[in-house]
């Protein structure tokens, strides 16, 4: 109903899927409905993902804005993210999870120095230290992610490529700032509570199992904030449609057991 006359584009394409349900929607019409889910074949038409500020022209401005709408509204910012397997798409995924991991390492380290109240010089060689030690974990932990959903993808016959995860997982990193937060206060609290206790002498046989099993949840909370927002982005793309399908090497194939029951064609 929603549908433009005029866009050129040709939709549903052979390998469309609706991106609600992943049902194949070669040889429907653009104003039926998904025979699945009932959600209009036209909902699923790329040009619902025109991009987020920060796919579409990258800056410092457009970091935040996109950082802010991934937090924020991270359901409808996975919603229009700009899919493809073009390199300028991941390049610029993996420059915004470079800013998030450096951003989260930095402000780790920074609680880190004013909870520790260490000597100057010590203090901020530790911290150079620290944040490009957290700088590369965090790399690493989103890596291993990616490599997750491309796993759990397969499994569930989503259509995520290995571009596409890393893509997700890029943008999910905003989730790393509050992590880094939760971490320095959370840790910095923990330590200070239990040094505490163990001055005054009470629960000293107990204190570090209840150390570590305290620092154990305050890195699983941080975690989670980086996990949601996987979570939810993997949910918005698994059936993304590509704008440009038909490019060399697209991932864009119908994965396999998702085929047209009957195959028609789509020509009119
Ligand atoms: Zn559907």
């Amino acid at each position: 109903m929603a549908y433009n006359a005029s866009t050129p584009d040709r939709f549903p394409v052979d390998n469309s899927l609706c991106e609600a349900c992943g049902y194949p929607l070669r040889g429907l019409r653009p104003e039926w409905n998904c025979p699945e889910c009932g959600q209009p074949v036209v909902a699923s038409h790329p040009r619902h993902r025109p991009g987020l500020a920060w796919q579409q022209q990258p800056s410092w401005r457009n970091f935040a804005r996109t950082w802010w709408r991934v937090i924020r509204r991270p359901r409808e910012s996975f919603r229009k993210l700009a899919v493809g397997s073009d390199l300028w798409v991941r390049d610029r995924a993996t420059r915004f999870l470079s800013l998030n991991a450096l951003l989260a390492a930095l402000l780790l380290s920074v609680i880190i120095l004013v909870f520790s109240r260490t000597y100057w010089i010590a203090g901020v060689l530790t911290s150079g230290l620290q944040v490009m030690v957290t700088y590369f974990v965090l790399f690493t932990l989103t890596g291993v992610e990616v490599l997750g959903v491309v796993y759990f993808s397969r499994r569930r016959r989503w259509r995520i490529s290995r571009a596409m995860a890393s893509e997700v997982a890029g943008y999910a990193s905003a989730g790393w700032l509050p992590a880094s937060l939760i971490w320095g206060l959370g840790g910095s609290l923990v330590f200070r509570a239990t040094v505490a206790t163990a001055r005054t002498g009470r629960l000293l046989l107990g204190i570090y199992p209840l150390r570590y099993l305290l620092l154990f949840v305050v890195f699983f909370l941080g975690l989670l904030c980086f996990e949601l927002l996987v979570y939810i982005g993997v949910r918005q793309v698994r059936y993304a449609n590509s704008p440009c399908p038909n490019t060399p090497n697209s991932p864009w194939v119908v994965p396999p057991g998702r085929e047209t029951p009957g195959s028609q064609d789509s020509e009119t």
